[in-house]
């Protein structure tokens, strides 16, 4: 009988990951739309939808883990193709806020319907499986976090009204105060609008002199 080759589970797994990435980026290449939006306008698009609330470019880039002239290029593209909407931020007149536009809403819902190749293939996957999964990469996403190889995402491993196991005997072992409902491993959010984070210590005045503002 051959040996099986060593093949070490870890790696594996980062191999499959880096599979589904690759089918994601080629959907997202193969999904532009009427727009033909690059894979970098698409992801701004889904973000703003995300979060309905008024962004500020830098949130973009912190989020994309981008840089401010890539996403500047990126959100000019937006606003001349009618999508996102640029306002002056009434509190500091060289500010912008972005949102989303009408038409941009439309084409942000349409990004965020699952493609059909990734509905046949979640498909195969047990509930049971879901929910590992979904426990498994919320694991790996806080770890990253907090080694800050990625930016900080909204989802539950990282919200301070998650309260991990306040159930321990039920099937929904976790707890949201936010909703004050248990959550089950398959309810875990990666991307939630009610997540609760500590605030940053507001910067001292006069940090930013001698800079472009990062809003502007
Ligand atoms: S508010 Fe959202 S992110 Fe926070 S625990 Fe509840 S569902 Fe999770």
């Amino acid at each position: 009988m051959t040996d099986v080759p060593d093949t070490a589970p870890h790696e594996q797994l980062l191999v499959g990951l880096v599979r589904l990435g690759q089918a994601l980026r080629i959907n997202s290449y193969r999904n532009a739309g009427p727009y033909r939006l690059s894979p970098l306008q698409a992801d701004i698009l889904t973000i703003l939808r995300g979060d309905q609330r008024p962004r500020r470019p830098s949130e973009l880039t912190h989020a994309l883990t981008s840089s401010p002239p890539t996403i500047s290029d990126a959100v000019k593209t937006l606003t001349t193709k009618g999508l996102v909407e640029r306002r002056r931020d009434p509190s500091d007149a060289r500010a912008v806020f972005l949102t989303l536009t009408p038409d941009g809403h439309t084409e942000a819902d349409r990004l965020a319907r699952m493609p059909a190749v990734f509905g046949e293939a979640m498909a195969a996957l047990s509930p049971d499986d879901v929910a590992a999964m979904l426990r498994g990469t919320s694991t790996m996403i806080r770890s990253l976090q907090e080694n800050q190889a990625i930016p900080v995402t909204k989802m539950c491993l990282t919200c301070e009204l998650f309260r991990p196991e306040a159930h321990p005997s039920s099937d929904r072992p976790h707890h949201c105060a936010f909703l004050d409902s248990p959550l089950a491993d398959l309810e875990l959010r990666l991307d939630c609008s009610d997540h609760h984070t500590a605030r940053a210590r507001p910067a001292a005045a006069g940090d930013t002199r001698g800079h472009a503002h990062p809003d502007g």
